[in-house]
């Protein structure tokens, strides 16, 4: 069935169109009964649709994969990937399909795509079921990360399907409706080379470089162009998770996008006392996922990518490749570097540069992870210290007189910035949240709609990490951590 022409999108499908061979055509699963759980108005805009139209029974009809919007050209896209440090050949989109691309308000290309619609030729023994928690949670943590300015897909809506999905329980299925600048991973580079297809991984890299690289074209060698520039977005990407406590929990070659974007949001989480080896995904046994090591991570899997890359680099002669490819990913550390560091210094209420600023922002993490303070609250309430505010801080740390000791090290240093302390805390409340989607917060959430159809502390949370950076006394209860012994057992599942 087709949606009627008010719900129309202005699809311009080109993965579909321009890489033949690279997907296998493939339609949604009827589901019994569609219900829109949730939807994104303020995307819906973004993208130049029509949000009255699809905020009801056709926003359900379509988001649930039950009517395909005119022009769609639904596909399950193939990928390989590194999971795990393993390599699986064929992953693929098992319980995905890219519906279309649209091009938004601002000129940018979009993908449209669903999650949770049904079983494709990609799906192995899974069911192509996605439940209602999982689907909200990926909704809500994309939010939290736009409005922080990290680059993320983007959920535009939920939809029950009305099916049951079985897990470890029955659980009510859902379909989400993913945003993305594109879905190409590393994984989907490996899927071609791991087959010795390098006329489909220099077509792909085209592509690729078209759609998010266009400068990159002309240049004399576009493929080491294009490895730098995906380097360097994810340096800037990872660089800016740390500094909200982000862990991905899975950072597969597949679940790494080419364009820069997080991507998948399963076993992810925000970290509350600092730990820098801290792990939630109850899968990640080994702690390859660790928050400090995601970059060493992000950087392993540009390795890979760079793999791929070597015979189009020099199709003469590969192994003269390594050499140019090698510098660029290890050209990442620094990158990375860089990036923290600016991160860091916009966190601390730093203008201008000082080489001791490293070693201040190192200090202070260490401090944190002694006194096992908030990584969220610390970082805030050194913000409210700025403006001389400081029983708030004080209260995080057990060890008084070490939290003195640096203080009076970062006062000595921002005298020396020529700001005034109400203007530095005031930046320093614009770089440091108040609010992130606590791990607590999100499950009572989920749990709440998923089990009792409440969407009310669903709404209130979204609320509240939409406006991270202003504090409010309406949306206290988003302020403190859980009690430590939810946070030494808390897990989260990936493929839920
Ligand atoms: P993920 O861990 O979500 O990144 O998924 C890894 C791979 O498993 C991808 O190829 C997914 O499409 C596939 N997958 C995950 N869950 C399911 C499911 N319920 N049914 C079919 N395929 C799945
Ligand atoms: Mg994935």
């Amino acid at each position: 069935m087709r949606s009627p022409a008010v719900a129309a999108f202005e699809f311009d499908n080109s993965y579909a169109r321009e890489l033949e061979g690279f997907f296998v055509a493939c339609s949604p699963a009827q589901v019994p009964q569609p219900a829109l759980l949730r939807f994104n108005r303020e995307l819906a805009q973004e993208l130049g649709l029509n949000a009255d139209a699809l905020d009801g029974s056709i926003g359900a009809a379509i988001f649930s994969g039950n009517e395909l919007p005119v022009g769609a050209t639904p596909i399950a896209q193939a990928y390989a990937g590194h999971q795990f440090g393993g390599f699986s050949p064929q992953l693929g989109d098992g319980r995905a399909l890219l519906i279309g691309e649209v091009i938004d308000r601002h000129g940018r290309r979009r993908d449209i795509a669903f999650k949770g619609s049904g079983r494709t030729p990609f799906s192995r023994g899974g069911d192509g079921k996605a439940a209602v928690g999982p689907m909200l949670r990926e909704y809500l943590i994309g939010e939290a990360m736009h409005t922080l300015g990290i680059p993320t897909t983007r959920a535009l809506a939920v939809a029950a399907t009305g099916m049951p999905v079985r897990r470890e329980e029955i659980l009510p299925g859902a379909v989400l409706t993913r945003v993305a600048a594109s879905h190409i991973r590393v994984g989907t580079f490996q899927y071609f080379a791991a087959r010795g297809e390098y006329d489909k991984v220099r077509q792909l890299a085209d592509y690729a470089i078209r759609r998010h690289y266009p400068e990159l074209a002309e240049q004399p060698q576009p493929y080491l162009a294009l490895l730098r520039a995906v380097c360097e977005r994810q340096a800037q990407l990872i660089a800016q998770w740390m500094h909200v406590g982000f862990i991905h929990g899975v950072m597969n070659t597949d679940n790494m996008a080419i364009s820069g974007e997080t991507i998948d949001y399963g076993p992810c989480a925000f970290m509350e006392a600092y730990d820098p080896r801290t792990v939630f995904s109850s899968i990640d046994t080994h702690g390859r996922y660790a928050y400090a090591n995601q970059p060493l991570i992000a950087q392993w899997n540009l390795a890979r990518l760079a793999e791929t890359l070597l015979p189009l680099i020099d199709s003469e002669n590969p192994q003269q490749a390594i050499a140019p490819a090698t510098d660029i990913v290890q050209g990442f550390t620094p990158r990375f570097e860089m990036h923290w560091l600016a991160g860091a210094r916009a966190k601390l209420g730093l203008t201008t540069e000082d080489d001791a600023d490293l070693a201040l922002a190192q200090d202070w993490l260490e401090l944190m992870r002694a006194n096992a303070a908030d990584f969220t609250l610390a970082w805030r309430r050194l913000s409210d210290a700025a403006a001389g505010e400081r029983a708030a801080l004080d209260a995080l740390f057990a060890d008084a007189s070490e939290l003195q000791a640096w203080l009076a090290r970062w006062q000595e240093r921002t005298v020396r910035e020529n700001t005034p302390a109400d203007a530095r805390a005031d930046a320093m409340r614009r770089a440091n949240p108040i609010y992130i989607p606590r791990n607590h917060r999100v499950e009572e959430a989920l749990a709440a709609a998923s089990e009792r159809g409440d969407f009310a502390p669903f709404e209130r949370l979204l609320g509240a990490i939409t406006q991270p950076f202003d504090e409010r006394p309406d949306h206290a209860h988003y302020v403190s951590p859980a009690p430590a012994e939810v946070t030494a057992c808390y897990k989260t599942f990936c493929g839920t």
